[in-house]
């Protein structure tokens, strides 16, 4: 049971079945063997002698019952002849007749005289005994001369039959009886009919047949074979077994009490196997429809409970990807049925949490606005439900709010988030569903009625109101990035990763606060991802490169030096614009290794030009607000200046102005300490911004570099050429040297050169190029 028990918990129902198959199986061989061969022969044995048994006294009874019945006739014809004397025939005929009457049963009686003469015969018509003087003299030799002795009766086969015969001697005469055997007929047919597989036999005291029911055998004048194997179990109980002719035989005697005479029955033991293989064959008949009802029912068991099972794991499929609320019907198997009942309760529950789970992310907490889930839940069923629709969808980010929280607090923060709710949910409801998907980014999903612009340069005016609490005062800048379905997208994640794509370029658009998607926006988009993850494979595999552009001395055209510009070389997208590349390096904070790579290459190069060419050309380095910053700038500078044996006063590092707004003072530090050891400054694109000219009083700067914008259009626009002449006269008047770059013609360095600017850059006289071929214009130039 504990075997079962742990095979049952540990494999599967199938092999229990199998194991339980096979035990069953076993179990009835084991029976077979145990109840059939040996207790059931046992029992079928005991009973065959005990019925023998049975049919051997009836019979006896039967027999002994005879015999004393022709004793009885001898017994009284000899008190007749007693009583009478000497009785006529006739007396006699009449006695006769009515003995006859009564028994039936003797055939004749014979009547004779002390000295052997015969006296009567009855019937009288019957032939005397004493015809036949051998059977006579016979009987008689063996009475005993002068004593009254009964005889034994003495069996004789004649005429077909066996005749007993009596003879009893009185002092005057002998009476002889005979009587035929018939009543064995009567016993041996309906024994016969009874007891097919049975024989019974009469033997005398020497073992002599006298009947037979087999018949086979000849009576009287055969001794049966066997019967010194039956004297020992005379008068014994117990059931007999000797084998007759090699076959196991039961038999049973019995001893007839009139005479010696034995009545037995025997039965070969094999008879009883019949019986026997017949109830094994019925056993086995039950075991094999046992067997199949039990494989019906398993089939059908495993059909019912393997549905169910594998409908109960389909529907666990189901569930496991969100299907929540599933029901299973009912089975008949309790067990199965609990686990139903289980599994509907456990699927009911977890659609009802997952209700209140949507509920509780369908709200914004903050606000009480949609959230982004609920958005996205009613955009894509208003596109399911009707795709014909048009949709818009306003993306709408808070500029640079993280600085409302890191000034006044996360609490002032949220204020302002829910005045931002307020604002856009009073003003603008009927345009849409509103929700806020992020801390200070709001989504609204409209119809087609509401143009974008329109609608964006709404949004915006609603930001034009300062938000006042608890006595501070600020003001936002929204960006908006809008797209539209079906164009845009199909969903409500695409519709927004696009209004994203859309809202970047917002935020870095000079003139709108908001922009449309459109598919430009989106390559555009995904060109700069390209190139965010390529910087820094590009960096390890050097792709980036550094080419010079000479500077000239305007009077004499002689080489001042050189600006050393960057180049990148992407293996898929071919040659990037430094302007593009150093943008996405400054957002990733990055450009400080590009800044010192092409600090460390130009130092090298330049160095070798200068002890080639016995110059002391200056290198003009483009150094980032975002390097210059950073921490061990100095160090980092000076090191490389060291390392090549560079002279200081070679290099020129080239800031723009905004550089100088982020961190002013940091900035003020760092030329200063470089300028103490001789590296010069310039002020790069100068006139491009606000200009401020407190820069060029206080900071430690030696050139200033001309913007080329403001130089486009300086032959036409007369303002333009006032301006470069006035920023050219106060360079030179606060000592500074002035660059003039972009100069692309003859006209252009003219007038320059009647400017008396100091240096001239553009490609008028060279473009940017690679160190190779600088050497050779150099050598060209110069040897
Ligand atoms: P920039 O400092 O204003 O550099 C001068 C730009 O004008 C260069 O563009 C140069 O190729 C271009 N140029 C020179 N002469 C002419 C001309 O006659 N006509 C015209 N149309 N253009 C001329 P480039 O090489 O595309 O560089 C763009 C900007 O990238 C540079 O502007 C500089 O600010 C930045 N940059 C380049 N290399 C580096 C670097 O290593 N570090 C940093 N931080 N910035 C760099
Ligand atoms: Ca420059």
């Amino acid at each position: 049971m504990k075997l079962i028990e742990k095979t049952v918990k540990n494999t599967s129902l199938k092999v229990v079945f199998s194991l339980l198959f096979v035990t069953v199986t076993l179990v009835s061989v084991l029976i077979y063997t145990i109840f059939f061969n040996s207790y059931l022969e046992n029992q079928i044995i005991d009973r065959m002698y005990k019925q023998n048994s049975i049919i051997t006294l009836n019979t006896k009874e039967y027999v002994d019952e005879h015999f004393q019945a022709s004793l009885n006739i001898v017994l009284g014809i000899e008190g007749f002849f007693d009583v009478t004397g000497n009785p006529t025939i006739e007396d006699v005929e009449n006695f006769m007749g009515e003995m006859n009457e009564e028994t039936n049963f003797f055939n004749t009686v014979e009547i004779l005289s002390s000295d052997m003469i015969t006296e009567y015969v009855y019937p009288h018509d019957a032939l005397a005994i004493g015809i036949d003087h051998s059977t006579e003299s016979e009987l008689i030799s063996l009475i005993y001369p002068h004593t009254y002795h009964w005889l034994e009766p003495q069996i004789s086969f004649s005429n077909d039959s066996l005749t007993v015969s009596m003879v009893y001697r009185t002092e005057d005469r002998y009476i002889i009886t005979t009587f035929d055997l018939t009543f064995f007929e009567e016993l041996h047919s309906v024994f016969s009919e009874v007891n097919e597989q049975k024989e019974m036999m009469i033997l005398n005291e020497y073992g002599i047949i006298i009947y037979d029911s087999g018949s086979d055998k000849e009576l009287y004048k055969m001794r049966y074979e066997n019967f010194d194997k039956l004297i020992p179990f005379i008068d014994k109980e117990g059931t007999i077994i000797i084998h007759v002719n090699d076959v196991e035989s039961v038999i049973s005697i019995e001893e007839l009490s009139s005479q010696n005479w034995y009545i037995t029955i025997y039965e070969t033991k094999e008879s009883s196997y019949q019986f026997i293989n017949q109830l094994g064959r019925n056993y086995w008949y039950l075991i094999m429809i046992v067997i199949i009802l039990y494989i019906v029912s398993a089939y059908h068991f495993f059909n019912i409970i393997g549905n169910k099972l594998k409908k109960i794991n389909k529907s666990l499929q189901k569930i496991t990807t969100g299907d929540y609320g599933l029901q299973i019907e009912g089975t008949t198997y309790k067990e199965i049925q609990g686990i139903v009942n289980e599994f509907n309760k456990m699927s009911l529950a977890l659609k009802e949490s997952r209700t209140q789970l949507e509920d509780l992310a369908y709200k914004d907490k903050l606000t009480g606005l949609y959230s982004r889930n609920y958005l996205r839940k009613i955009t894509d069923e208003i596109i399911a439900s009707a795709p014909e629709m048009k949709l818009y969808m306003f993306y709408i980010d808070l500029t640079r709010f993280h600085i409302i929280n890191e000034s006044y607090g996360y609490e002032f923060g949220d204020k302002v988030l829910i005045e931002v709710a307020n604002r856009l949910n009073t003003s603008l409801q009927p345009m849409g569903t509103l929700g806020r998907i992020e801390s200070d980014e709001f989504v609204i999903v409209c119809g087609s009625q509401h143009e974008p612009e329109s609608s964006s340069k709404n949004i915006i005016k609603i930001f034009d109101e300062t938000f006042d609490f608890d006595l501070k005062e600020v003001k936002l800048t929204p960006s908006i990035g809008v797209c539209n379905y079906p164009d845009d997208g199909s969903t409500f994640d695409e519709l927004l990763s696009n209004a994203n794509i859309a809202l970047i370029k917002a935020k870095s658009d000079k003139v709108e606060n908001f922009a449309i998607f459109n598919i430009e926006l989106l390559n555009e988009f995904k060109r700069k991802l390209d190139i965010e993850i390529s910087i820094d494979r590009a960096f390890r595999d050097k792709e980036f490169t550094v080419e010079f552009q000479p500077m000239l001395n305007i009077k004499d055209e002689s080489i001042r030096g050189f600006e050393a510009l960057s180049r990148w070389q992407h293996p898929k997208l071919g040659r990037i614009n430094p302007n593009e590349f150093i943008e996405t390096l400054e957002e990733l904070n990055k450009i400080h290794i590009l800044d010192k790579h092409t600090l460390k290459e130009s130092l090298k190069q330049t160095n070798r030009l200068n002890r080639r060419y016995d110059k002391k050309f200056i290198i003009s380095i483009n150094i980032s607000g975002k390097t210059i910053i950073r921490e061990g700038f100095v160090d980092m500078v000076k090191e490389n200046l060291k390392k090549h044996n560079f002279d200081p006063t070679c290099l020129e590092l080239e800031l723009t102005e905004t550089v100088f707004i982020d961190d002013y003072n940091k900035i003020k530090q760092v030329m200063h300490e470089l300028s103490s050891i001789g590296v010069k400054f310039s002020e790069d694109d100068f006139g491009d911004g606000y200009s401020s000219l407190n820069y060029l009083a206080e900071l430690e700067l030696d050139t200033l570099k001309i913007s080329r914008t403001i130089l486009s259009n300086l032959k036409q626009n007369v303002n333009n050429r006032i301006l470069v002449e006035a920023i050219v006269r106060l360079s030179k008047e606060l000592g500074f040297e002035t660059v003039v770059e972009g100069v692309e013609d003859y006209e252009m360095l003219q007038i320059f050169k009647e400017l008396e600017c100091t240096y001239v850059q553009g490609y008028y006289f060279y473009r940017p190029m690679g160190y190779l071929e600088l050497l050779k214009e150099l050598d060209k130039k110069l040897k």
